[in-house]
């Protein structure tokens, strides 16, 4: 590369951090705190009962970007009783009248997608080539299901000989929705886009370590027009917040995205109060390699499916499971493709991988270099962070060789840039160690023979296969996982089942025989 090309890059990169800085500002100005019935608060720490205030760093430099004010029990009180006034008015707006105000909230993220785009980018550390779309995937995500709000409430005909039975849904009532910080706006407008939709209202519990977009999410869906009480938020610590959402009784139903050990806690938590829960967990999902496929498409997805946003990825090809007979040539070739990477600011348009979201993060993510080297794995690039800046959340992109499927970095969840490469013989032996993992999110296969692809398909223990691809999202197809990694699917009418209920209306069609009891 030129020196001007690097000096032009070095200045654009520095322009995007200035901007970024400056769209945070009015945020970061003060501790950030919640968002009820329609404003800005600061809620119970204004009366002295604050939780615990969190800090909120920049990934990239390891500074301070701001704080946040822990919400409370009390916090969490106020919403779902805002959100519990505002229900019967939202349910009761017509479907074409939530469409519209659903694609006013989307235009407004459109309108203000750089400034999405650059402040996720700046509080996460994503990069920010990933986030530009990813603002603008959130849209189309509020686009989707506000087309869909007005058919949502649609049901069966299911007659019988003396009746006509009619099903119809409606909407279950105020919702919690529970975020991890990976890529928190996209996700948030994945779970709140259609419970808006159905005519819930809800209650967010964004992460603590990214809580920045969710809040810009908020102000734009108010702005736009959504009636107060109809979308609030609360920050503050899982442990708090979120348990005092997951147990209060004015909140109907919890969707959860995070970590499968959360997603225990949640449904012991909601148990008190029958919650209807719907979890999107974690992964350790394969990548299946044949010895038949197009090598060269098959080399961009793994490289791609594992390496984009920095490996914390729920849906990331965690192991990849490639065939003996190409398994040297095609592990070397991943390895040459993960030592290029370009690891850096986030903020940079060139930049590949970013660092991770938290030292703490970073600390389990380098904690399976040494349970590697232990457990007798190879790490044949990556491991460390040499090259990189120092004070950042850095990992250089890592793949784990001479791995068996015995081994922790075979089975457990890392969520950084961090590959395990096992070979195997033949497809039975692929299907086996697919599928022997506690996870079951989704698989990836990559084979030239169209029957093999759908014997392995159908075989291979996940929620979500794709064959010679890598994720491409469909929003009518459904999202989820099987065994440890989620209950429940998201997506087209999938997600409207879980956010309403289900009635049926029976209807005697004519002077059916009822019994006579006590008439005799
Ligand atoms: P996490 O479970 O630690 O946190 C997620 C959210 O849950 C945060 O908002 C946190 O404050 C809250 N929380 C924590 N403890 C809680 C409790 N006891 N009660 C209620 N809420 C609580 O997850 P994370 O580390 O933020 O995210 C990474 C995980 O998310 C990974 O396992 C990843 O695979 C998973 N994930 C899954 C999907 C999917 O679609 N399956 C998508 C993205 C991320």
């Amino acid at each position: 590369m030129s020196t001007a090309m690097l000096d032009t890059s070095a200045a654009e990169t520095s322009a995007n951090r200035a901007a970024a800085h400056a769209y945070l500002e009015r945020l970061s100005a003060r501790p950030l705190g919640h968002f009820i019935d329609g404003a800005a608060t600061d809620g119970a720490v204004n009366d002295g009962a604050g939780g615990e205030a969190f800090e909120i760093t920049d990934p990239t430099t390891g500074a301070v970007l701001g704080q946040g004010i822990g919400g409370t029990e009390a916090d969490i009180d106020a919403a779902a009783k805002a959100a519990k006034r505002a229900f019967p008015g939202w349910a009761a707006t017509s479907g074409a009248d939530r469409r519209e105000l659903l694609h006013a909230v989307a235009d407004a993220i459109v309108a203000r997608a750089e400034e999405i785009a650059l402040v996720e980018s700046l509080d996460c550390g994503q990069p920010i080539r990933f986030m530009s779309k990813a603002a603008l995937r959130g849209a189309e995500n509020f686009r989707f299901f506000a087309d869909r709000a007005p058919g949502a409430q649609d049901g069966l005909a299911l007659p019988s000989p003396a009746h006509i039975n009619y099903t119809m849904r409606q909407p279950i009532g105020p919702v919690g929705v529970i975020t991890p910080w990976n890529t928190p706006f996209m996700l948030a407008t994945w779970k709140i886009a259609p419970a808006l939709a159905s005519g819930c209202t809800v209650v967010h519990k964004p992460a603590e370590w990214s809580p920045y977009s969710a809040r810009l999410l908020i102000e734009i869906a108010n702005e736009a027009g959504l009636p107060p009480g109809v979308f609030n938020a609360v920050n503050g610590l899982g442990e708090v917040a979120g348990r005092a959402l997951t147990e209060h009784p004015d909140i109907k139903a919890v969707a959860f995205v995070g970590d499968t050990k959360t997603g225990r806690a949640i449904m012991r938590q909601g148990s008190e109060t029958l919650k209807r829960v719907h979890f999107e967990l974690g992964g350790k999902n394969p990548v299946v390699v044949f010895d038949d496929a197009d090598l060269d498409r098959a080399l961009d997805a793994v490289v791609f499916m594992i390496f984009s946003l920095n490996g914390q990825r729920c849906t990331s090809s965690s192991r990849l499971l490639v065939q003996e007979s190409i398994a040297e040539d095609f592990t070397a070739r991943v390895v040459e493709r993960a030592k290029r990477l370009k690891v850096g600011d986030p903020l940079e348009k060139e930049t590949e991988v970013g660092p991770l979201i938290h030292t703490r993060h970073r600390e389990k993510v380098m904690s399976y270099m040494d349970v590697a080297r232990e457990g007798g794995a190879q790490i044949a690039c990556g491991g460390d962070a040499e090259g990189l800046s120092p004070d950042g959340y850095f990992v250089r992109p890592t793949v784990f060789t001479r791995a068996r499927q015995d081994m922790r970095i075979a089975r457990e969840e890392i969520f950084g840039p961090v590959l395990t490469v096992i070979p195997f013989a033949d497809e039975a032996d692929a299907i086996q160690k697919a599928n022997d993992v506690d996870y079951g999110l989704a698989g990836y296969l990559w084979t030239g023979d169209a029957g093999r692809a759908h014997r392995v398909a159908q075989a291979m223990e996940a929620g979500m296969i794709w064959v010679n691809s890598e994720n491409v999202r469909h929003l009518p197809t459904p999202f989820g996982g099987m065994k440890q990694s989620g209950v429940g699917r998201d997506g087209g009418d999938y997600s409207f089942d879980f956010y309403m209920e289900t009635k049926n209306v029976a209807v005697a069609l004519g002077p059916h025989r009822v019994p006579k009891l006590g008439a005799s």
